[in-house]
């Protein structure tokens, strides 16, 4: 049986007060369920609104979209692991597409992040993904397990079991496009093989969440989930209303 996780990337969407009047709106459809997870990943502005109009529901956690690659310092305007964790973040995204892609996120700094993550008691979400060109090169294998290589350059073998996965094809996220559950399905293998190796635990590897994302929707997320290998579902436009993201989090 699978427990699935089901978490929403906000984005630059979603202030404090509009956070209020989603938990309102969501919480009133949402009743608790102990078999799947739920994880809402605000603007850092919204962090502790959301984690204070959640103190009721403990259920559902409060992530950082990103945190940065040193531990403190002159750093205008980012947000440190530590800090993000003292909100209330129990959950950080590390090398989103739009990090690695808008604001040129490299391999080396997914590793210190992920290693501050762990350090500051975050669950890390390392997503990796492949761009059009690199999938019509059919180098989609090749491109997410360099980028997951590159990222467990920061964890420790013995520290597999506290991260998860997201494999989100960046030709996916907000295009409307999806992979087809088979082709994730296949990519999760791939690195739900390489997590076996570098912890040498093929029961560990099966322990780490490996969530899908890109363009999932209230329509695509049962077949997507229903896929070998796939535990979970990262979501961005879709996560946005409340009546949507209940939905997804119903499948
Ligand atoms: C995302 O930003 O992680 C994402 C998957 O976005 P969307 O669902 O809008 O494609």
């Amino acid at each position: 049986m699978k427990r699935p996780v089901f978490a929403a990337n906000w984005k630059m969407n979603v202030g404090p007060g509009e956070a209020r009047t989603f938990v309102k709106k969501f919480l009133s459809r949402y009743k608790r369920h102990s078999d799947r997870t739920v994880v809402l990943i605000p603007p850092a502005i919204s962090l502790t609104t959301l984690v204070q109009s959640l103190l009721r529901r403990r259920d559902i956690l409060v992530g950082a979209q990103n945190i940065h690659s040193e531990p403190k310092g002159a750093y205008t305007g980012e947000l440190s692991a530590a800090m993000a964790r003292d909100g209330g973040a129990r959950v950080a995204l590390i090398g989103h597409s739009e990090r690695r892609h808008v604001f040129g996120e490299s391999d080396s700094a997914t590793a210190k992040k992920c290693r501050l993550a762990l350090e500051n008691g975050l669950t890390p979400i390392l997503c990796v993904g492949e761009l059009l060109e690199q999938r019509e090169a059919r180098r989609t294998g090749e491109t997410v397990l360099r980028q997951l290589r590159a990222g467990l350059a920061g964890v420790r073998p013995n520290q597999v079991s506290k991260i998860l996965l997201a494999y989100e094809p960046v030709w996916a996220i907000g295009t409307g496009r999806t992979a087809t559950p088979a082709d994730a399905s296949h990519v999760h293998q791939l690195l739900r093989a390489e997590l076996a190796a570098f912890s040498g635990s093929a029961r560990v590897a099966k322990s780490v969440p490996i969530l899908y994302g890109g363009s999932v929707t209230e329509v695509n997320a049962e077949a997507l989930l229903d896929a070998d290998d796939v535990d979970g579902l990262l979501v961005g436009g879709a996560s946005l209303d409340p009546v949507r993201w209940s939905a997804i989090v119903s499948t």
